[in-house]
């Protein structure tokens, strides 16, 4: 007991430290704090970068190049950006092939991609919900709901779970608005903004509330009703309103920007989507 005392005593000379730990803990806090309040103000992060590092391996990139559209039409910086985010998400997600699946370098560099285009405006990209990526050859018997399915987000088993060739129809056919990557990462997405707390969280749960508010205008109802542009399946709840919004968000933004201009803002918005042409 009386050593520590006197440890105390002789420990004056730190205080000057502690003073500078208090200070810089004082002002990280007062930056997280203005970080928020922007993020509020200007319905987007502050920033979403600080390092950038990581780099695809030449298959890699090759396959990215070639096969991802969206990819080529980044600036230099975006590129490099959607790298370090890519070779972020492979490294943290486990791929399982089911049903005698051999998952390729080719499956993980797409499903990843296009993780990483859908969550590409937002600062967090971590998909924190998601530990496996379980990929099927095509629809599989799911325990959900006693059902084939195409696609499931399982976030009991945090698990995205893909038939391949379904997948694979919805990237590379571009123009009609059924893409069962986007549709399934938007539901891990949309998960994880009821459950976590940070900014893009939080912008995601104001631009829903504008989207599903403009569900209650009569001109808007009567707009869907009249062009039945959306598919019927959207209003099945506001789940899967949610993510076919942005199936035809990412597949078609020309029409879905000229049939429904307020719904295509908030879900750019909501995205923070600014990048090639978008
Ligand atoms: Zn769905």
């Amino acid at each position: 007991m009386m050593l520590l005392l006197q440890t105390d005593e002789n420990a004056t000379w730190l205080a000057p430290y502690a003073y500078t730990i208090v200070l810089l803990g004082f002002a990280f806090f007062l930056f997280r704090v203005f970080e928020n309040w922007y993020a509020n103000q200007y319905n987007r992060p502050l920033y979403r970068h600080y390092f950038v590092y990581k780099r695809l391996s030449e298959t890699q990139l090759r396959i990215l190049e070639e096969e991802f559209t969206f990819y080529n039409k980044l600036s230099s910086k975006h590129k490099r950006q959607f790298q370090h985010r890519m070779v972020t998400f492979l490294n943290e997600k486990k791929f399982v092939g089911r049903d005698q699946l051999i998952v390729t370098e080719r499956m993980k560099v797409l499903v990843t991609a296009m993780g990483c285009m859908l969550s590409f405006g937002r600062k967090n990209y971590g998909y924190s919900l998601i530990n496996y990526i379980l990929l099927y050859p095509g629809e599989f018997y799911s325990t959900m709901n006693d059902a084939y399915h195409k696609g499931e987000f399982n976030p009991r088993e945090r698990a995205l779970v893909l038939s391949w060739s379904d997948f694979e129809n919805g990237y590379k056919i571009t123009d009609d608005n059924l893409n069962l990557g986007i549709h399934e990462f938007m539901h891990a997405m949309q998960l994880e903004s009821l459950k976590s707390r940070d900014l893009d969280s939080s912008r995601f749960g104001k631009q829903f509330q504008k989207i599903l508010q403009q569900l209650t205008q009569q001109e808007v109802k009567d707009k869907l009703d009249e062009t039945r542009y959306f598919r019927a399946y959207a209003f099945t709840n506001q789940y899967e309103f949610m993510a076919v919004l942005t199936e035809y968000f990412i597949e078609s933004p020309g029409d879905f920007k000229m049939h429904f201009p307020k719904l295509y803002q908030h879900t750019r918005q909501l995205l923070n989507f600014n990048f090639a042409g978008y």
